[in-house]
């Protein structure tokens, strides 16, 4: 869905779509479970900046890969969103943009206006933690053995400590 600046001019747009896995691209580590809902208003800005806002929610469950255990790891994004987008600086211009502490939601576009799957997309990236993991409590892999220490007790930890009473034996 494309909220085209000619539209926009006339009047705001709103939108409540389902899209389907695979109709955002979440990247090749996340698999996207059931539909991601997204529903809100994009709308051009009264100033004269060009600046177009897109706000509502989003709704969406993702798949990863625990960063502890390397099994699969859930996510839940139910988050309000409100961004806005500015036309990109041309590159003539050799201008830093110096973006205002709190305009963090503030992104650029380039062309006639901003892809709605776009902003979707980098919305729920941002919102995931930096590292999915699979519970609160898991346990991780062994660094000695490499088992999944939430469904196997591997012996290395009593191994470690045998050691350390045994080197003290010898002193
Ligand atoms: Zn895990
Ligand atoms: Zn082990």
């Amino acid at each position: 869905m494309f909220f085209h600046l000619t539209e926009l001019e006339h009047h705001p747009i709103h939108f409540d779509v389902n899209f389907a896995p695979g109709e955002i691209d979440l990247g090749e580590e996340l698999a996207q479970k059931g539909s991601l809902h997204a529903a809100g208003t994009a709308e051009l800005l009264p100033n004269t900046l060009g600046e177009i806002r897109l706000r509502g929610r989003v709704e969406a469950s993702v798949e990863g890969i625990c960063s502890l255990c390397l099994e699969a790891a859930g996510a839940n994004v139910a988050s309000p969103f409100d961004l806005f987008y500015r036309p990109a600086p041309r590159k003539t211009a050799h201008a830093e943009i110096h973006l205002e502490e709190g305009e963090i939601d503030l992104s650029f576009y380039t062309g006639d206006g901003v892809q709605l799957e776009e902003a979707i997309r980098d919305f729920v990236l941002l919102s995931l933690p930096m590292r999915l993991t699979c519970s609160e409590d898991c346990l991780g892999l062994c660094p000695h053995c490499g088992s999944n220490r939430n469904t196997a007790a591997c012996s290395c930890r009593a191994e470690q400590v045998d050691d350390r009473w045994a080197a003290l034996r010898n002193l």
